[in-house]
């Protein structure tokens, strides 16, 4: 009988040769995939489990509380919003992720995002499709250099977008209250007003907590330029769908990228839906090839650790 049991709840990656490598044959552990993320389904399966590796299903107190012998809930990402923290920390239960294994895809999906609104690409694609060559009846289309990028807080893929911008000749702001000091040439430390009231593009990279949900809602976005666009690359829930829809609508923000939203996949006739000027990807900033080798690595070392260290 193999000595461990890891579960791993819902597994996105193309292959689960990592998995195989570091936890059948470096662990000599029994993997479960469970990929039901179904309350009662997750738990039964983690009820002997030594560890829990996972990425979207929701680990709820009750999942938590079936848990007899675990030591470890690994998450397959940055975020562990969908861990109860607080029944795992009650049970004495690690709760890991991995900060670090995506800061450049995401990093690059925020610029990229940033082009596409500020060269219209996704709209003039949809454009030339409908048999339409021209481009002279657009708003004006903003030159990138010497506009203002304002960084809604100031961690590692907020810091990596304001390099990779500032390569493009942009002028970077930051408000994050736990930071306290960043290089002169890297960026401008502001309070958040200021930093809606002077950006030309506003890109969000804070953690989703009760204190940043919603925190950008309808008086936010009032304080921004009617010129200026919004990315966001962090998690849905922080910006406030709604009020971002109407301003979209009412022309008081010029455009809106997201590659998260509330609501994960977002339904069809959500408002946002049907605004030209709002692009959408499916939660993707993450992926790369390189990134979910490492993401997985990453995750499954810790379980190993926990496990035998
Ligand atoms: P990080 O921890 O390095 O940075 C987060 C920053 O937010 C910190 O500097 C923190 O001080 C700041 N912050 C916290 N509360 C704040 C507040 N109320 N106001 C302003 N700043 C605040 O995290 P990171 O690696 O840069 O990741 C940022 C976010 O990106 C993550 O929380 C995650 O949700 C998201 N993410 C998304 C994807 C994707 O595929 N779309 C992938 C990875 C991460």
């Amino acid at each position: 009988m193999a000595k461990f049991k890891v579960v791993v709840t819902d597994h996105v990656f193309p292959s689960r040769e990592v998995e195989t490598r570091l936890l059948v044959e470096g662990l000599g552990a029994d993997v479960v995939f469970c990929p039901n993320a179904e309350e009662t389904t997750l738990a039964q399966a983690v009820r002997d489990a030594d560890a829990v590796l996972v990425t979207y299903a929701r680990i709820s107190g009750r999942v938590i509380d079936a848990m007899q012998k675990a030591r470890i809930i690994a998450r397959y990402g940055v975020g562990v919003d969908n861990i109860d923290l607080e029944a795992a920390a009650r049970r004495g239960l690690w709760v890991t992720n991995v900060p670090d294994y995506c800061v450049e895809e995401v990093s690059d999906h925020a610029l990229a995002l940033i082009l596409a609104l500020a060269r219209k690409v996704v709209f003039l694609d949809r454009r030339v499709r409908q048999g339409q060559w021209d481009y002279r009846d657009l708003t004006p289309i903003p030159r990138l250099a010497g506009k203002t990028l304002g960084l809604v807080g100031f961690g590692r893929i907020a810091r990596a977008t304001g390099r990779k911008a500032r390569a493009f000749g942009m002028r970077i702001l930051a408000y994050d209250p736990y930071v306290k000091e960043v290089a002169e040439e890297e960026a401008q430390l502001v309070g958040l007003p200021e930093l809606l009231a002077a950006s030309d593009f506003v890109s969000i990279h804070v953690p989703l907590l009760a204190e940043t949900r919603h925190f950008i809602g309808a008086n936010e976005l009032a304080m921004m330029k009617p010129t200026a666009c919004i990315v966001n690359t962090s998690r849905g829930g922080i910006i406030d769908e709604a009020a971002l829809a109407e301003a979209l609508r009412e022309g008081r923000l010029a455009g809106a990228a997201l590659d998260v939203v509330e609501q994960e996949p977002i339904p069809l006739d959500h408002p946002l839906i049907g605004q030209p000027n709002c692009i959408l990807t499916p939660h993707v900033a993450f992926y790369s090839e390189e990134s979910t080798i490492e993401l997985q690595e990453k995750a499954c070392r810790q379980v190993v650790k926990a496990l035998t260290g």
